[in-house]
């Protein structure tokens, strides 16, 4: 047997995270490049999994964690501080918008989020609203895979079996304004989809109901979708009337990737918790965050404390690749590349649109950028999703070196999307790079599904 077999049959034997496909094994990554044990080069067109916001290899970043490891690698957050978590809390602090500087360190996006619902839960305790306890969210939307986020995610095929084990949570529709053939106009669209958030608490009973949960900008189930700007002053309005904490998922969205520093600061949000992960360690090392006013945490804390912690939670390593991942978004200026690549970017895809007119809905911020797959992009009639387009689309990408992502939506709408999120440090060339190869995979699809092709 090869060493290569050898390792597969392991692979088979003892791994099973789900994949589709057979995958290369990695051998190197450097700024927006991967490479295989075989030496093929792949464009990291989808930052992994959109989190590693700063590239890969970044020298500052790896520099400050063999600092780090060196001096400690772990001390227990329930027994001693450690300068890192601190660093990094007051970095955060200062980036995040209204009075959002109350940070909790844990190790990922769904443990974000459950922190996040777990601590609007015991503010509402701890302030005399006890009866106070569902957390609505949208459909669909992606907040993460544990049993308490898979509570408020809205994905049919992944909470319909844990449903009865979780709890699961009221969701109202997600905007997907474009859809709708109304005489509306996109912003009246907008009010009338967040106006569903009002009628779902009157439904619910506006006293049991504790928080709304929304990515400001969706991410993986709804592909870059960006609300009209009416929608947000509308939801907070909302939230504010009955009494509502409004919890913005800022785990893909957050530290730089939509040309600012939060999805939500385009429209100057006031969300009060925020849930952080991907980006703020840039896939150096598993972290996330919550970052609440202390509206919320005061009453928590003064009622004993936040009933909370994970044995990783402030790990110096982790914290130590953050506060470097800050230096280097400020040092780079990744925030701002992030917002002028995207509309290089934005685009660049609308005119690979035009030459393939089977893609409509060229959307998102910053190097958060999604379309979609159409049959009739004017009726916006969905392809059959026998053909699963899009994921025949990044399979033909990833085949010719290029990486997007993509996931299947399953609720709400149909939608076969597809996104293209380089890291942000991405230049104007390799956005040519991306697009060359991006291009050359569509001509490979039209021709197989045979759908349309333009000039
Ligand atoms: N929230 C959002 C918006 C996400 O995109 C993700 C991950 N895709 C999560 C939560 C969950 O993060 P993790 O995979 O780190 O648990």
């Amino acid at each position: 047997m090869s060493a290569m077999q050898s390792v597969e049959t392991d692979r088979r034997q003892n791994l099973f995270h789900f994949t589709r496909r057979p995958q290369p094994m990695v051998d190197r990554a450097d700024g927006i490049y991967l490479w295989d044990k075989s030496g093929r080069r792949y464009i990291d067109g989808s930052s992994g999994a959109v989190n590693v916001n700063v590239g890969h290899g970044n020298r500052n970043v790896i520099d400050a964690m063999k600092w780090q490891l060196d001096r400690v690698s772990f001390a227990y957050i329930f027994q001693f501080e450690n300068e890192q978590a601190i660093e990094l809390a007051r970095g955060l602090a200062d980036r995040l918008p209204n009075g959002l500087d109350r940070i909790y360190f844990v190790s990922g996006g769904s443990e974000a989020v459950e922190a996040c619902v777990k601590l609007a839960r015991q503010w509402a305790v701890a302030t005399g609203q006890d009866k106070r306890w569902k957390t609505i969210g949208r459909m669909p939307s992606y907040h993460g895979i544990t049993l308490g986020t898979l509570a408020v995610t809205g994905d049919d095929v992944l909470t319909k079996t844990f449903d009865p084990v979780g709890r699961p949570m009221p969701l109202v529709p997600a905007p997907f304004v474009h859809r709708d053939h109304d005489n509306l106009s996109i912003e009246q669209r907008g009010v009338r989809y967040a106006n569903m958030l009002e009628e779902k608490i009157l439904e619910e009973g506006p006293e049991s109901v504790l928080a709304f949960i929304m990515e400001p900008i969706g991410g993986a189930a709804t592909a870059a979708l960006v609300p009209p700007d009416s929608y947000f002053p509308r939801i907070r309005e909302i939230c504010d009337r009955y009494g509502i904490l409004l919890i913005h998922d800022e785990v893909m969205t957050g530290i730089g990737r939509t040309g600012k520093f939060l999805g939500g600061d385009h429209w100057a949000c006031r969300p009060d918790i925020v849930a952080l992960s991907k980006g703020l360690s840039s896939g150096y090392a598993p972290l996330g965050a919550l970052a609440a006013t202390q509206r919320i945490v005061g009453p928590v804390v003064e009622a004993g404390g936040f009933l909370h912690g994970h044995t990783y939670g402030g790990n110096p390593v982790a914290c130590a690749a953050g506060v470097a991942v800050l230096g280097e978004v400020d040092r780079l200026g990744l925030t701002e590349n992030s917002a002028a690549m995207g509309e290089v970017l934005r685009s660049e895809l609308e005119t690979l649109s035009g030459r393939f007119p089977f893609i409509a809905d060229v959307r998102g911020k910053g190097l958060f950028m999604g379309a979609e797959l159409y049959a009739d992009p004017v009726a916006r009639t969905p392809l059959p999703q026998s053909l699963n387009a899009n994921l025949r689309l990044i399979d033909l990408a990833f085949e010719r070196g290029l990486i997007i992502y993509s996931r299947r939506v399953r609720g709400g709408p149909v939608s076969d999307n597809f996104m293209v999120c380089p890291p942000l440090i991405t230049t104007r060339e390799q956005i040519g790079e991306i697009i060359a190869v991006l291009g050359d995979a569509l001509e490979t699809l039209a021709a197989e599904l045979d759908l349309p092709v333009g000039r």
